[in-house]
């Protein structure tokens, strides 16, 4: 599955330089993290999180465990209705894994300042043009699925999952009641 990652890279490069003309006048800025602590939910493919793992991995063992303990936690406090800030976010308002961020958080951007009030501005064409990326990524990621960041790593983090996923074995039944219960969508049935 890994030998996957160059498209994927290759995926948001291309996005990114055919809507760079398309949002000029951004307001988004260094420290900004309206998005990181707002956004609902961050929805990744599991080729997504398999990047984010590698990334995890590198780190030193004591940021993994606090990583852990903060994605039960995001897990817990979104299930009861709570909107968290994404646990990559470090208190400086940088992201941890900014080289390897999901494409979910390289769409957005805003023309304005944003607030709770007033939400972020997209170019309608860059919208759609996210959108049809998020296909090719669902179709780059055939035999995976989609949902929200700490669903899919969680996912990936149950080494019999794991193990299906990186032989490129599909077999959805393995993950159905997860899968009903928390919004994960198979990429198979999306990405067309
Ligand atoms: S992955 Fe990074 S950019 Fe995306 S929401 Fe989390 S902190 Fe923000």
């Amino acid at each position: 599955m890994e030998e996957k990652i160059p498209e994927l890279v290759r995926i948001y490069k291309g996005f990114e330089e055919n809507s760079r003309e398309l949002k000029q006048g951004l307001a988004c800025n260094k420290g900004c993290s309206f998005c990181c602590k707002e956004a609902g939910s961050i929805d990744i493919t599991t080729l997504e999180g398999l990047q984010i793992r590698k990334v995890m991995n590198e780190m030193p063992r004591a940021r993994q465990k606090t990583l852990t303990k903060a994605f039960r936690q995001e897990i817990k406090k979104r299930e009861a209705g709570a909107v968290v800030p994404c646990p990559f976010l470090m208190k400086n308002n940088a992201c941890m894994i900014y080289e390897a961020r999901p494409f979910s958080c390289r769409r957005i951007y805003s023309a304005h300042v944003c607030t709770r009030k007033n939400p972020p501005a997209v170019n309608r064409r860059v919208m759609d043009m996210a959108d049809d990326t998020i296909k090719e990524l669902q179709k780059l990621d055939h035999t995976g699925y989609s949902g929200h960041l700490s669903y899919i790593l969680y996912m990936l983090s149950v080494p019999a999952f794991m193990e299906t996923y990186e032989k490129g074995d599909f077999k959805p039944e393995e993950i159905m009641e997860f899968g009903k219960s928390h919004k994960i969508v198979i990429n198979k049935m999306m990405g067309q």
